[in-house]
């Protein structure tokens, strides 16, 4: 058995990346060591390059309002390297009867901010939009339960607004079930809300009015950024401060078991590693069979966190076969709308710079809670449903010149009702555990930021505890 590693890192996701990065910062003293499964490092982050195309099969930009991204690139010195989304498409729509309409403005935070544009979308019928509009009359809610997003968002705003509006918005963060996720786990922002200022949209109005209004339609307001040539960037500028010893790829952790005051890791090439405090930066069901053999309550707690399998699927073209112009960033598809297509952005517009300049970027979203066997059909049967959509929708028939399919089975973890007691529990029991620290999208965030967030926290925490400080 080799020893004498200070701390274990499981899982080389954005999570266990920026774990490795901040140990490295904080200047931990001894080695360390980084363990991922696959062949290469990036987890979910997956671009891959195609002639002049950049293709991203998982997440493809991250939010810029939440600091950790844009601060993480800003360490690794490729914060320059950061686009926004093209300003000049500024606009997207939402699918309903097969025909696109756009989506109101003022969409904030997943409900709606501003009235004007409510109260005349024609995405929601005149009886819709009353309802929406009375947002402002309607009584709150003090009881303090755990409410699902469905719920609130259909009290507050009408069941029109929450399946036109909400519910496709939803889908395309969470792959989730609007009447299954619960609000305080995913936008709490909005539970606050209500008890401090009664409703939403007074609250917008009010905050509208004491902020300046941008100018322009802005080109420097950054929602969402991202590295000229995909999120791979960040996994490699984050590789580059990493000593390379320090990484091992293609090996699997199979066993973990805690041996006096230090964890011991099976990995899948038979070498056991030993050392003082391990990082599980890995799914909470991978996390809960490698904590098994040692606290059974934590590993049923980290398996009550449920999944969804999605997929994503590029399409390319050549300009010259799209004879209706995609003016905006793609469009959303509700549940109400029936199938597996989520989402589908009009990524050449989204991003010009990852695509030749007489190609068409298209990327869908297919896979929800409910709908979740498409990602186990075959690339046929997958393209098969593309095409349809495309010339359904988009009025494209031509064939595509370019395909990727990324497969992501159980590849989005979701906050459910009760899910803030769950952690709870696991966060209980994982305290008793000294020197393991838990990490990743399965438990306070899974947007990039927040698992930079939650992998730069561990690292804190087991340099503290190597350490011997407190934590
Ligand atoms: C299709 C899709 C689109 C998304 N779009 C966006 C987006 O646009 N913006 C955004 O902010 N977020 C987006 N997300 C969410 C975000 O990408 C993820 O939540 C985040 O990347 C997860 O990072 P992670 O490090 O927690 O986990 P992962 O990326 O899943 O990393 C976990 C790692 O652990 C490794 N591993 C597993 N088991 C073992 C083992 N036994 N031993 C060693 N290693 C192991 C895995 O191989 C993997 O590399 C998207 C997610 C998906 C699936």
């Amino acid at each position: 058995m080799s020893g004498d590693i200070r701390v274990a890192i499981v899982g080389g996701g954005i999570a266990g990346l920026a774990a490795a990065h901040r140990l490295g910062e904080l200047g931990l003293e001894g080695p360390y060591v980084l363990l991922e499964r696959a062949p290469r490092l990036g987890g979910k982050i997956a671009t891959e390059r195609a002639g002049k195309y950049v293709i991203e099969g998982g997440p493809d930009c991250f939010l810029a309002s939440k600091p950790a991204g844009v601060a993480l690139c800003r360490t690794l010195g490729i914060e320059d390297r950061l686009r926004g989304t093209d300003p000049r498409f500024r606009r997207s729509y939402v699918k309903r009867n097969g025909r696109l309409y756009e989506l109101p403005a003022g969409i904030t935070g997943l409900v709606p901010s501003r009235i004007r544009p409510l109260l005349t979308t024609r995405l929601l019928t005149l009886r819709g939009r009353v309802r929406a509009g009375l947002e402002m009359f309607v009584r709150s809610r003090a009881d303090g339960a755990d409410e699902s997003i469905a719920g609130f968002v259909t009290r507050r705003f009408g069941v029109e607004a929450y399946r036109w509006l909400v519910e496709p918005l939803l889908s395309g963060i969470y792959a989730g079930d609007g009447e299954q996720l619960s609000l305080r786990a995913t936008f709490p922002q909005l539970i606050e809300l209500e008890r401090r200022q009664g409703s939403v949209i007074r609250m917008m109005l009010k905050a509208r009015v004491g902020r300046a209004r941008p100018a322009g339609s802005g080109g420097a307001q950054l929602g969402f950024v991202t590295p000229v040539t995909g999120l791979d960037e960040i996994v490699e500028a984050i590789e580059r401060t990493i000593p390379a010893p320090a990484i091992r790829r293609g090996v699997a952790v199979e066993r973990l078991w805690r041996d006096g005051g230090a964890y011991v890791m099976r990995l899948g090439d038979g070498v056991e590693l030993r050392a003082e405090s391990v990082i599980l930066a890995t799914p909470s069901f991978i996390t809960a069979d490698l904590v098994a053999g040692f606290d059974d309550g934590l590993a049923a707690a980290l398996r009550e966190i449920p999944f969804v399998s999605t997929a994503t699927v590029s399409v390319a073209f050549p300009a010259a076969a799209i004879a209706r112009p995609l003016d905006g960033y793609g469009y959303v598809s509700p549940r109400a709308e029936g199938g597996p297509v989520v989402a589908c952005t009009w990524t050449s517009n989204k991003f010009p710079d990852r695509v030749p300049q007489d190609g068409v970027l298209i990327r869908f979203f297919v896979g929800r809670a409910g709908a979740e066997e498409v990602v186990r059909a075959s690339d046929d049967e997958i393209k098969r449903l593309i095409r349809a959509e495309l010339e359904r929708v988009l009025g494209i028939s031509a064939e595509p010149v370019l395909w990727r399919i990324f497969r992501w089975p159980k590849g989005m973890p979701q906050y459910t009702l009760g899910h803030h007691d769950r952690l709870a529990r696991i966060e209980d029991a994982t305290g008793r555990h000294e020197g393991l620290f838990l990490a990743g999208a399965s438990y306070r965030g899974i947007g990039i930021p927040d698992c930079i967030d939650s992998g730069r926290a561990a690292a804190a925490q087991a340099v503290r505890y190597v350490s011997g400080v407190a934590a």
